[in-house]
């Protein structure tokens, strides 16, 4: 479900004219639908009322500020993945107690801002991240709230690159060794042992593999239960999976049910840390055919927007639906729509069926959300593209274009080349 239709022939998104945003801003740009953030926001949380919960927006997938101030305004917490990221969450305004903290490699320093932030929880993900946490938390003399990512070894059925949840992966504590580093941490001076987490994988697209997960740590909390070790929080990650192409995944209310049914009467309060399932659908890449051209084996439109501004193709072969801005280009063609970077690589859909377009025609690379903005780079020297957020009828620049002085921002040249 979105807010991207056409009218009177052209694309729209809510009321606003695409081509009328790309004759103003320029192209490329990523363009959200408020309305879209919104309803998917909502019907996420709403999802789990009933049962204590909050909401912690993944900000990795779409870290905008004015897109985390309305998931704040709505209820919403934030899941970070770095210093970075805490920093935004906060300019943001979202309520510290309100954040987690995830990921394998949290420095010293990063650490430190988030015990003097005062989030709600670290999940932590290897012994010596816990000594680094307890030895940062006693130099301020504080407390630091903590939850352990357990690995349940549960296979997302996903893309290998967004699988975390195997034992083969990078991620958590393998969950038969977790109680013992459990027993350690409920020791520790400045360590309050508060949560189990798991986050098994990006873009899951059945329910089995959240719940086998669930089940998994279901018995583990048990065993901790057992050892006298009692926690208050259970957070379940993201990975939550969305339509690009013919996918089906389940509907949160599904994928919720499936959760409640399987927690029974555990006595927790439930983080919850979606990404691409409320933002990858509500937004899109807008961009501009530059030139076609035929060569002897296929057809190629180039567009001005390459792999710097939207990776995923290109890193995962992932599939994103392109469509005509002027809904008269009705014809069909099978081409490589590839971007101006000097690396093979660099297409946005290679041999599919696309919209027969015109140099000068604009396109839209849909359901570009999550993952899109927030992997983009400066490679060729590009600069970043903006971002807009369509309301009703009017739009609004949420991050400006940037410009040549900004790609050399901080640079400077050595004494001996003055
Ligand atoms: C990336 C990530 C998420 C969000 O994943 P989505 O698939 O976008 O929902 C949540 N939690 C953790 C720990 C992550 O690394």
């Amino acid at each position: 479900m979105h807010h991207f239709h056409y009218h009177n022939g052209r694309l729209h998104a809510e009321s606003v004219d695409i081509e009328t945003i790309a004759r103003e801003v320029g192209t490329p740009f990523y363009l959200y639908s408020h309305a879209t953030l919104s309803q998917h926001f909502k019907a996420f949380d709403h999802a789990f009322a009933g049962i204590p919960h909050i909401t912690c927006f993944a900000v990795k997938s779409c870290s905008n500020i004015a897109i985390l101030r309305l998931f704040s305004s709505l209820g919403g917490g934030a899941d970070i993945v770095s210093g970075g990221e805490l920093f935004r969450a906060l300019k943001a305004g979202v309520d510290p107690k309100k954040i987690v903290y995830s990921g394998v490699g949290k420095t010293e320093e990063e650490l430190r801002q988030a015990l003097h932030a005062g989030i709600l929880m670290f999940n932590v993900e290897s012994e010596q991240e816990l000594d680094a946490l307890q030895n940062a938390a006693a130099d301020i003399d504080v407390t630091a709230p903590v939850s352990f990512r357990v690995n349940p070894d549960v296979d997302p059925k996903t893309h290998a690159y967004i699988s975390t949840g195997l034992a083969k992966n990078k991620f958590g504590i393998a969950i038969d060794q977790a109680l013992a580093v459990y027993q350690r941490a409920s020791k520790m001076k400045n360590i309050e042992v508060k949560g189990v987490s798991c986050h098994i994988g990006s873009q899951l697209t059945q329910v089995g593999p959240f719940v086998e997960s669930l089940r998994k740590v279901k018995n583990f909390i048990a065993r901790l239960a057992e050892n006298n070790i009692r926690i208050s929080h259970l957070d379940l990650g993201g990975g939550l999976g969305i339509t690009y192409d013919r996918e089906e995944p389940p509907h949160p209310d599904a994928y919720a049910a499936a959760i409640k049914a399987e927690l029974g009467d555990l006595n927790c309060t439930l983080i919850l840390e979606p990404g691409r399932v409320i933002v990858g659908n509500a937004g899109i890449l807008v961009s501009r055919i530059l030139y076609t051209k035929t060569n002897i084996a296929k057809k190629f439109m180039i567009v001005d927007a390459g792999m710097n501004d939207l990776a995923r193709p290109s890193l995962y072969g992932a599939y994103h639906a392109i469509m005509p801005v002027n809904e008269q280009r009705t014809g069909k063609v099978v081409a490589d729509v590839v971007g101006p970077i000097c690396e093979t690589g660099d297409f946005l859909a290679k041999e599919k069926e696309v919209p027969d377009c015109e140099p000068g025609d604009l396109v839209a690379v849909m359901s570009a959300g999550a993952y899109g903005f927030t992997m983009s780079s400066n490679y060729n020297t590009r600069p970043r593209v903006a971002e807009v957020l369509a309301k009703d009828d009017s739009y609004h620049l949420i991050r400006h274009r940037e410009t040549y002085s900004d790609l050399i921002r901080g640079e400077e040249l050595p004494d001996f080349l003055k």
